[in-house]
């Protein structure tokens, strides 16, 4: 019988690497995609619907590609459960489908459980995380018109490591961008539970003073341990309250629920530690786990680049297996995070992540990647392609 390899999520690192076996392996291995949304919304631009520049409906899009060209069966359920063992997955709606590997790119699990106010009645839709796009972008962006000039903005970051590092800043500049144009009155407040900002800091701080004087303030080891809904409200860890018109609550996260269920989230009980050569989880045979779900390796961002690029790795891999033979000993990969400081203007910081068989990691290669000089209008012409790109390599 043909093998058949069993995806679970049809996100960045899923779908690339349900397309990528099937181009690889020319038909000759079975995928299957379990995804429950109907559509593909992408999280990368996401910030930039806050800003007022995009729509959401310019970030979703249809997964039929997958199935009519590449012949990738997509079956619109979540799995509930995995059995490693048996080699079979358990869906929401009670098929059972089994599988000979298994892949699983979940994204990440917000959690919630520490924050007693987040539970109250009506909490999630007074305080949005809007950090998983859809809905919850459209409702923030909703939630910034409504709020009268000269309000505040808090945005609550949780420490590090969180999907997608530079992504808070980045936000925190298109509510500055969309406040200059329309209040110019209001605040944006970002209370990060880091002691500085994780990425492109440097840069990020530089654009706040100069494009946005006076307008954003940045706290640094504001622990955000709960909230008061209702009243907008950000307590830290040291009970500092902090009010705002519109609260914006990153929580902190862990490898999406299917992984940890499954028994995959061996890192800090939080993330899926993998061998880097096939994305083999440490903890399953014929379990796979890219993403946002994975334990990741030093100065490896929670990116979508990186997980379209855990997927190539995992599906050479995989093709090589069935094949009878072993994965690529020296895989590497590469990234670059783009981050839109206005409608126009971008940073980036990029990276190149090569295998080292002596340490069994990933490492950045010394001297590669790198930041921006300064924002500049080039900068989002590239991230523009970028985009295009990387939903053409993992949809089209
Ligand atoms: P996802 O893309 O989230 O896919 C997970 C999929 O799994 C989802 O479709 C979900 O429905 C499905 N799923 C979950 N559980 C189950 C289950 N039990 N059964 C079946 N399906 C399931 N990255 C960049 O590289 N560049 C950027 O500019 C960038 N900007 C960002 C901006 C914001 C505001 C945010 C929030 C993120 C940004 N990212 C960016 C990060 C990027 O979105 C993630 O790193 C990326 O989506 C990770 O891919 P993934 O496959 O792990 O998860």
């Amino acid at each position: 019988a043909r093998p058949h390899v069993l995806v679970v999520g049809g996100g960045y690192g899923g779908a690339s690497a349900a397309r990528y076996i099937r181009m690889w392996s020319e038909g000759s291995i079975d995928v299957t995609i379990v995804e429950p949304e109907a559509q593909f919304v992408s999280c990368p631009l996401s910030n930039l619907v806050l800003g007022g520049s995009r729509q959401i409906a310019d970030l979703t899009m249809p997964r039929d590609g997958l199935a009519s060209r590449y012949g990738i069966r997509i079956v619109r359920d979540s799995v509930e459960a995995i059995d490693a063992q048996n080699r079979t997955a358990r869906l929401a709606g009670g098929q059972i489908l089994t599988f000979d590997r298994a892949i699983l790119s979940p994204g990440v699990e917000l959690l919630w459980d520490g924050m007693p106010g987040m539970a109250k009645a009506g909490a999630h839709e007074a305080v949005l995380h809007a950090w998983k796009a859809g809905p919850q972008t459209v409702a923030l962006r909703a939630q910034l018109e409504a709020m009268p000039d000269g309000g505040v903005f808090a945005l609550a970051i949780p420490l590090a490591p969180y999907r997608c590092p530079p992504g808070p800043y980045e936000r925190a500049c298109q509510v500055a961008h969309y406040f200059q144009k329309a209040k110019p009155r209001s605040k944006v407040l970002i209370l990060d539970a880091n002691d500085d900002v994780v990425s492109k800091g440097a840069l990020f701080k530089r654009v706040w003073t100069e494009r946005y004087p006076g307008m954003i303030e940045y706290r640094n080891n504001f622990k955000t341990v709960d909230v008061d809904a209702g009243a907008r409200t950000a307590i830290s860890e040291l009970d500092d309250k902090v009010r705002a018109d519109v609260l914006n609550l990153i929580p902190p996260q862990r490898a999406g629920k299917i992984a940890v269920q499954a028994g995959l989230a061996n890192a800090n009980k939080r993330w899926c530690e993998v061998d880097f050569l096939s994305f083999e989880s440490t903890q399953a045979k014929n379990i796979h786990v890219l993403g946002d779900a994975i334990q990741v390796a030093p100065m490896m961002p929670k990116s979508a680049h990186m997980a379209n690029q855990h997927a190539k790795v995992c599906a050479a891999a995989i093709v090589d297996m069935f094949a009878g033979g072993a994965p690529n000993a020296a895989p590497m990969l590469t990234n670059t995070c783009y981050s839109f400081v206005s409608d126009k203007d971008v940073i980036h910081v990029a990276s190149v992540h090569a295998y080292d068989a002596a340490k069994k990691t990933l490492l950045a290669v010394p001297g590669s990647g790198g930041v921006s000089t300064a924002a500049a209008e080039l900068e989002g012409v590239y991230a523009m392609n970028w985009a295009r790109n990387i939903w053409s390599d993992t949809l089209a």
